[in-house]
């Protein structure tokens, strides 16, 4: 084997081609994705996929394309091509209506200089078809993605789509036998090779998620509050801009615990993040919950100054104050404790702010519970 000949099958080679477009597709979109995340550019993940996938896919396609355009043999990436439109039709799941796709279509068939053959279009509105029908199929089955339907739209379609093509080349039943056995290899090939790289970015997500939230409430936990604190706080800093704090302690949770058990004691956590969040969307989405500890919260307040905190800070006192947590057919009183907090000139880290609040409600304990400390 030297340099310039490589002696192997141009399957094999296919194979390897087609795994590297997808690496490297996926490389690019995690890479994207992390730099938008790191600059706190707010994009939706999907949204960026889909646009992500079909720019990437259309450069592939054409570029591909550009090599062979004018030869007689302008087919041979043909299953190269399919592969990516199966990728964005099905694994991203891109809708791409007919109106858009038509002019595509065109734009393709002139490029390739295929415009004034009827082969030609028997192939585009096939592979328009063949697109619509795996969008559908891939709707159809949101969670429990079925191979056996998959592959049998993928076969029925490339077999079609490779008889048009052989019409118009006029190459042999073999070569026409073998793309299209091909084909139907490397869409196997994709399905399983997706459905692991799916799965992947998928557990990825879940332990983010394990990392960040509290299980018994589902609000985020102290790691997610250390996080946006620290970013917060230089923003803050750097920038200019006011931030404040809450931090409140349910009074006497031992004895909750003690007297209705533990379990009760669980499910008056969970009531209280509900009051609090409730408060918190009819306010601003802005402002943000957090578990620190046991039965303490922090709620972090960015760009508000300490009087544009109080509206908030009193609703969710008095919500919780007031309302009674039926739990078993036994109501359960709950009062807390209040700190509140802006951040000052003379705070050099995070925790000197932290430690300004807390000191408030170490205060409002101090001086018999169930009231605010701010300053
Ligand atoms: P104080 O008014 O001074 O805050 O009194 P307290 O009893 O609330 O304070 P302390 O810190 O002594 O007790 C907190 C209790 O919170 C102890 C612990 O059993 C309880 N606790 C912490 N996390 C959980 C939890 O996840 N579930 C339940 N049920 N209880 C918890
Ligand atoms: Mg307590
Ligand atoms: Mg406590």
């Amino acid at each position: 084997m030297t340099w310039s000949i490589w002696h192997v099958s141009p399957f094999i080679t296919g194979v390897f081609f087609i795994l590297g477009i997808f690496t490297l597709y996926q490389v690019l979109y995690d890479g994207l994705k992390t730099f938008l995340h790191s600059k706190k550019i707010n994009v939706d993940d999907d949204k960026l996929n889909s646009a992500f996938g079909v720019l990437y896919m259309l450069i592939f396609i054409f570029s591909m394309q550009a090599t062979l355009v004018g030869t007689p043999i302008s087919w041979q990436f043909m299953n190269f091509q399919l592969i990516a439109l199966v990728f964005c039709a099905y694994f991203l799941n891109i809708r791409v209506p007919f109106f858009v796709f038509f002019p595509i279509m065109i734009l393709y068939m002139m490029f390739n200089g295929s415009i004034g053959y009827w082969e030609s279009w028997c192939h585009g509105f096939t592979l328009m078809l063949f697109y619509l029908s795996l969008n559908q199929l891939r709707r159809d089955q949101k969670i429990n993605r079925s191979f056996i339907a998959y592959m049998s739209l993928g076969t029925f379609f490339g077999g079609l789509l490779w008889l048009f093509m052989k019409v118009k080349f006029d190459f042999s039943w073999s070569t026409y036998l073998q793309e299209w056995l091909y084909l139907i290899i490397f869409e196997a090939l994709l399905f399983s090779y997706v459905g692991m790289i799916l799965r992947d970015s998928q557990l990825k997500l879940k332990l983010l998620r394990f990392a960040n939230h509290d299980a018994l409430t589902k609000t985020e936990n102290f790691a997610a509050y250390k996080s946006e604190m620290d970013r917060l706080f230089s923003n803050s800093t750097v920038n200019k801009l006011d931030l404040s704090m809450m931090m409140f302690d349910i009074d006497h949770f031992k004895q909750v615990n003690d007297t209705y058990g533990h379990l009760a004691g669980d499910k008056v956590l969970q009531h209280v993040v509900d009051v609090v969040q409730t408060v918190i969307s009819e306010n601003d989405p802005n402002v943000k919950l957090y578990r620190t500890g046991g039965e303490e919260f922090n709620v972090i307040f960015p760009g508000y100054d300490l009087d544009a905190t109080e509206p908030i800070v009193h609703q969710i006192f008095a919500a919780l104050n007031h309302i009674d947590v039926e739990i078993n057919g036994q109501k359960i009183n709950i009062t807390i404790s209040v700190g509140v907090s802006m951040i000052s000139k003379k705070d050099s880290q995070p925790n000197d702010f932290y430690s300004r609040v807390d000191g408030n409600l170490y205060h409002s304990k101090r001086n018999g519970r169930k009231q605010i400390t701010a300053l």
